[in-house]
This record gives structure tokens, C-alpha cells and sequence, in this order.
């Protein structure tokens, strides 16, 4: 049982650790365990192959990866730039920016994780043409690419997919991130995330996967139950750097990650997905260390962690679980996704 207050470098927070708290009694709603099997082409789908869109565009019969212009893009180099002004103290601006998605795969019925390392690698380096496309235009501050995954954070559309927010501003946790790694740097000589890095291998317990380059851990400060950070060993400020052999060793530990958290209760794992990249302001962040982020909403299988009072109303996390524990139950999970397994070794 852990019962204690654990300090998030990163975000400069409190996380309130409560683990006692997750066998009380629960009479609250659940999250329906949706085990249909899914066909691999959907006629009404907006993105399988060959599927017209609301904007009339028609999707290419794609073989690997789709990416395209986001049809109700909430930034765009379109937004009205004739504004009007606000009364005293109150600010507005255009909403300019690029908002694309990114197809993972042709089939309608794959997650992440069940694709085939090849087809993460070169996800991954989809992700990197895509950064390095948008960070180097004058008016993008920051590129945002993320997963949302699953009912359980409001989609409903379960075609494998990202997206990415190109804006005119840095997100907040980024900017945080990047502030804090850049004192750190500034008083230590070090970067932050390698020193999270050196007291993750230290203590090992959390190490969720790892090989020579790449390595996935549940940080010792969580704020959700199964929140695990993957990234690579050496500090690159965003993912555009990584080498070939890193990219490959980052998809394959990115790829072992997926099919634990799938196989934890054998169903598609909900997360919110982010890769953490430093911002492209023109500013250079030797300090920050790309990473992706999961935070997964189920403490249960069908048991969503709410933001109620302390997170919302306070701005402090209050976890209901262990980081040790929830790694143990990650770690014990095979690499092998579910889906994959002969019959006779299902759990
Ligand atoms: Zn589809
Ligand atoms: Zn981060």
C-alpha cells in the first residue's frame, strides 16, 4: 500500500497517491467492454480506403499510412483573420494553424499495437516528415501529435488513427516541460529527463520495456494508473533526430508497450496518447528529451479514473493506485498481443 504525496519534475506538481482508495466500494457507471469483432473495411467508415469524407474528398485505396488536411480542423490557415476586438482587458487572436490525421493502417479493425513492427517503424517515420514539415514553418510554435484511443475519451471511430495539432502556440504542458528542463539544465548541467531516466533504472521496479537505445517505464510520480512514458536513452529534443537504429529500437519498445496494455484485459486499451516535443519557436531547447506519454482513463477494466474535485477543482492528481503495482501487472503481460495467440494459451 502506498499513501503518500510524489513530486512530478516535469510538471513541477503534486501527485497524491492514495492506493488504498482503489478497492472501495464502487456503485458509479462503467465502460462497456466492446469485444464485437469488427470488420476489416467499413462502407460508412470517413477513413478506410476509397471512403468519400464530409469535405467530398475521397480517400486513396492507401496500403500503409494516409495522412490529410483534418475536414473540421479546429486550427487552420484558413481561421478568419478579421477579429473582433474585445472590450478592456480581454485578448483575442486568429486561430491559425494546420490540423491533419494520420491512418495508421488500411484496416478498419487494427490497433496500434497489432500492427507489425515494420509498419510502426515507418508510423514513426511518418511522424518525423510530419514534424519536420510542419516545425519549420514561420507561424507554427509547437506540433502536437497525438492518439486518442478508445469510447472511454470520446471516440468513436475505431479506424487506427492520430492526429496533429500545428499551432500558433506552445500547449501548456509542453511550455512547462520545457521550463522546467531548461532550469534543471541551467542548475545541474543536466537534463531532467535523464536524470528520471538514472532513477527509474536504479530502483527498476517500473521498467516496463526496454532494449539498447529505447526503454518504456511507469513513472515513479504517475498520475493516472497505467501511465507509461516511452523514450528514447539518449536525449533528442523531438523526434525528427532519431536515427535509424533508434527508430526501429523506439517502435519496437512502443510496439511492446501496446500489446501489454491490450493484453492486460484482453480488449482495446484506452489511452490519450501525446508525443512531448520540444517547441519550434525559434528558441533552442537542449534540455528537453522527446517522449511519448500514455494516459490511460481505466484504472479497471470498466472502471474510469473520474477528475473530480482534486484534479479539476484543485489541479492535483489523486491516484488510487500504486506505480509499483501497476507496473508489476504490466510487466507480467506477455509480448505477444492477444489477438495472436493460439487458443489454448488464452488466459
Ligand atoms: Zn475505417
Ligand atoms: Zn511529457
Amino acid at each position: 500500500m502506498v499513501w503518500e504525496e510524489r513530486w512530478h519534475p516535469l510538471r513541477e506538481e503534486w501527485v497524491i497517491v492514495a492506493a488504498h482508495r482503489q478497492d472501495r466500494p464502487w456503485s458509479g457507471s462503467t465502460v462497456k467492454n466492446k469485444s464485437e469483432e469488427l470488420p476489416e473495411y467499413v462502407e460508412d467508415c470517413y477513413l478506410c480506403p476509397g471512403n468519400a469524407r464530409v469535405s467530398g474528398m475521397v480517400n486513396p485505396q492507401y496500403r500503409q499510412t494516409f495522412v490529410f488536411d483534418n475536414d473540421h480542423p479546429s486550427v487552420s490557415t484558413e481561421a478568419p483573420i478579421e477579429l473582433t476586438t474585445p472590450p478592456g482587458i480581454f485578448r483575442n487572436r486568429p486561430a491559425h494553424g494546420i490540423a491533419r490525421v494520420v491512418c495508421y493502417s488500411p484496416k478498419h479493425n487494427l490497433t496500434l499495437g497489432e500492427l507489425a513492427p515494420a509498419e510502426i517503424v515507418n508510423l514513426v517515420q511518418v511522424w518525423q516528415q510530419q514534424y519536420k514539415d510542419l516545425a519549420t514553418r514561420p507561424e507554427i510554435e509547437h506540433v502536437l501529435i497525438f492518439e486518442n484511443k478508445g469510447e472511454a475519451v470520446g471516440v468513436s471511430n475505431p479506424h487506427p488513427h492520430c492526429q496533429i495539432y500545428a499551432t500558433n502556440f506552445v500547449f501548456k504542458t509542453i511550455e512547462t516541460e520545457a521550463r522546467t528542463s531548461e532550469r534543471h539544465l541551467a542548475e545541474t548541467g543536466q537534463v531532467l529527463f535523464q536524470d528520471i531516466l538514472a532513477a527509474e533504472k536504479e530502483d527498476g521496479r517500473r521498467i516496463i520495456a526496454e532494449n539498447e537505445t529505447a526503454i518504456a517505464f511507469l513513472p515513479y510520480f504517475a498520475r493516472y494508473a497505467y501511465e507509461v512514458f516511452v523514450a528514447p536513452k539518449v536525449t533528442h529534443p523531438n523526434i525528427a533526430s532519431l536515427s535509424d537504429c533508434e527508430t526501429r529500437d523506439f517502435a519496437d519498445v512502443l510496439k511492446r508497450v501496446l500489446v501489454k496494455f491490450d493484453n492486460l484485459w484482453q480488449m482495446p486499451f484506452p489511452y490519450v496518447m501525446p508525443l512531448h516535443q520540444a517547441p519550434v519557436d525559434g528558441r533552442d531547447y537542449p534540455g528537453f528529451h522527446f517522449h511519448i506519454e500514455f494516459h490511460p482513463p481505466l484504472r479497471k477494466p470498466n472502471l474510469l479514473k473520474y477528475l473530480a474535485g482534486p484534479e479539476i477543482g484543485g489541479g492535483n492528481f489523486l491516484s488510487d493506485t500504486s506505480a509499483e503495482d501497476k507496473a508489476a501487472e504490466l510487466r507480467a503481460q506477455s509480448d505477444i498481443h492477444y489477438k495472436h495467440l493460439p487458443k489454448q494459451e488464452m488466459r
